[in-house]
């Protein structure tokens, strides 16, 4: 059985951890050649060689770009379209430990997170887009291959927290309004962008930062499920987006949240 991406080639950045280490599995095991981008070259690395184990036939290779530097994310591209030839995409971000409110957040806490959460999904975009021009288009299935491109927001960007991080929830909006109007300017090009959303996340990002009994009973009592998402439920959400399952769709808010942001009174 040919797998839901076989012959596509994903990159992916923030591939050493979380949703991204998840995704590239995920991908890997469903056809997909990856090249798996992080600005820690060695957790990549770890990542490509357990997949190299895994799934012999996918091409795979870890590079380590940030993405906060557009001319590595320039370079991250290059490479995926070097090694595999067509390109399908993905992409990382940073929650930063000093970021908070109005008032107590300091502007290069903004600046950094704004540089790697928001012109870093801009120019992997930017790259993606100049790659996927150039893919084939499909005439078995009637469908131009351009492209799938996914930008992880966060639910951060559709409700708002009494416990603030206001440099990642802004970059988070900008991230679902920059990629609807990709969506838009693209749509007839075959090339969808969809931004994914999910909800809290047992990964090192949340977990480290809430790393207290309180901090984490203060988010569960809001969360439908009673529980944190995991990383791979994430990625789920991702293959989907990234497959021509998801032919129709693009421009959307995808939530895999839990049913976090559908909520008002969650079950005792
Ligand atoms: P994670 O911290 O587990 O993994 C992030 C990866 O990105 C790491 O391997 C890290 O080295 C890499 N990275 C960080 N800065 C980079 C840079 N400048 N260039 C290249 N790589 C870089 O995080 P995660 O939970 O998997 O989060 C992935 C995405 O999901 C982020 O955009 C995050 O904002 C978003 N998100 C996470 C949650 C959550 O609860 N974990 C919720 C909503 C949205």
């Amino acid at each position: 059985m040919p797998g839901r991406l076989q012959d596509k080639a994903a990159l992916i950045t923030g591939a050493g951890s979380g949703i991204g280490l998840e995704s590239s599995i995920l991908f890997a095991q469903e056809g997909a050649n990856v090249l798996l981008v992080d600005v820690n070259l060695p957790a990549a690395e770890k990542v490509q060689k357990l997949i190299a184990d895994r799934f012999p036939n996918v091409k795979s290779a870890a590079f380590k770009a940030d993405v906060g530097k557009e001319e590595d994310v320039k370079a991250a591209v290059d490479k995926a379209v070097e090694l595999f030839g067509r390109l399908d995409f993905n992409n990382a971000g940073i929650m930063h430990p000093a970021d908070d409110n109005a008032l107590n957040t300091e502007e290069k806490i903004w600046d950094l997170t704004h540089t790697i959460n928001v012109k870093g999904v801009w120019w992997g975009c930017k790259y993606a887009i100049l790659a996927m021009r150039n893919n084939p288009v499909d005439e078995a299935k009637g469908l131009h291959t351009g492209g799938s491109i996914i930008n992880t927001a966060s639910f951060v960007a559709i409700m708002g927290a009494a416990t603030p991080q206001l440099a990642y929830t802004a970059s988070k909006g900008a991230v679902l309004a920059m990629t609807r109007e990709l969506a838009m300017v693209h749509a007839r090009e075959g090339i969808r962008f969809n931004s994914i959303c999910p909800g809290p996340l047992k990964t090192p990002l949340l977990m480290d930062f809430l790393n207290t009994p309180e901090k984490r009973d203060r988010r569960l009592v809001h969360l439908p499920m009673g529980r944190f998402g995991e990383a791979v439920e994430v990625a789920k959400g991702a293959l989907f987006l990234a497959s021509d399952d998801s032919s129709y769709m693009t421009g959307t808010d995808f939530k895999v949240d839990g049913g976090l942001t559908s909520a008002y009174v969650t079950p005792i």
